[in-house]
């Protein structure tokens, strides 16, 4: 028999756990899929762990992995995966906005041969104006560095285990998951979902996490922005050409010391592009020192392992 694992990272979602756990468990035994749950607290200062613990006693699915502290969703997923014993991995968010109906969907595309069942959002669900064209923008941007159209990815996919074990064989620590997925490539196809509304608890992100995460993604998997600094240089060699010759003809036309206006706007134009360069060259050298260290991307304080294979012998 197969295991589906199912993966859910979750930060303070204490009302959410056993609910995802019996939804989530309803479809998959009346398709008659076997699984297993992984629940990977990220860290909650509620009481989410209880609440898994609680579970996993009662329900033999269940597997809890405990963060010694929140360390973001890309650490928990990747977690998941790693604790995970199924022969395909689905990661889906533990607020149910993934609609658990889908995740038979994917299963049997699985079963047909596809390793990599990606979920796409057919709708974005509620979001404010402003966020939804952040959004766009990232998505362009990562797009491009992907060579794949990103901008109804979701994290919502499931992966054959040959996937999921290139995924973790990876050593690099600012993973973006979303992104990485599409990277390994294998057999892969996609279902369209529709985001669900949050019932419990609210968004973990706020504005300034998703900027955080923006940057963090947008460098981990492109060098795009380092072309800035050669495009800057560029731009400026050619301006620098044209003054210069002008500043040449007035010299020998008698009028030099004319131009002091253009001087103070060249020295705080020349000043602020070097700013830039070395603002994002030093952001590019502080991930490189990050991955220099080569610090565990989570550290795990507490785990509970699911009888599955016990159970199915
Ligand atoms: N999450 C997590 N660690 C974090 C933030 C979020 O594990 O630091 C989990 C969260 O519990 C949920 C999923 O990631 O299961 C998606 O988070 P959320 O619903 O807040 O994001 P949104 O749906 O608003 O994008
Ligand atoms: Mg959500």
């Amino acid at each position: 028999m197969k295991l589906l694992s199912v993966i859910f990272p979750a930060y303070n979602e204490e009302k959410m756990i056993v609910r995802a756990a019996q939804e989530v468990g309803k479809v998959l035994e009346s398709a008659r899929i076997s699984y297993e749950l992984v629940f990977v607290d990220d860290g909650s200062k509620d009481t989410t762990w209880k609440q898994i613990e609680e579970t996993a006693e009662a329900d033999p699915h269940i597997t809890g992995v405990h963060f010694s502290r929140n360390f973001g969703k890309e650490a928990a997923m990747f977690a998941g995966l790693a604790s995970a014993k199924g022969d395909c991995c689905v990661v889906m968010d533990c607020d149910l906005q993934h609609p658990p109906e889908t995740l038979v969907e994917m299963y049997r595309l699985w079963e047909q041969g596809y390793e990599v069942v990606e979920g796409v959002k057919r709708t974005r669900g509620k979001e404010s104006a402003l966020h939804r064209a952040s959004a766009g923008m990232f998505y362009k941007i990562i797009s491009r560095a992907v060579g794949i159209d990103m901008s109804r990815a979701s994290d919502f996919k499931l992966m054959d285990r040959r996937a999921v074990d290139a995924l973790l064989e990876m050593p690099e620590r600012n993973a973006f998951f979303r992104a990485l997925s599409s990277w390994v490539g294998f057999r892969s196809v996609s279902v369209e979902f529709d985001v669900q509304e949050r019932t419990e608890g609210q968004s973990k992100w706020s504005t300034w996490s998703l900027i955080k995460y923006a940057v963090t993604n947008i460098v981990a998997f492109s060098s795009a922005p380092m072309q800035f600094v050669t495009f800057a240089g560029v731009a400026v060699f050619l301006l620098g050409i044209v003054l210069g010759i002008q500043t040449l003809v007035k010299y020998f036309m008698g009028h030099a010391v004319e131009g002091f206006t253009t001087v103070i706007l060249l020295i705080l134009f020349i000043g602020s592009i070097i700013m830039i360069s070395l603002g994002i060259i030093g952001y590019y050298i502080s991930k490189i020192y990050e991955e220099v260290k080569g610090r565990p991307r989570y550290l795990i304080s507490r785990k509970i392992d699911s009888r599955v294979d016990r159970l199915e012998g």
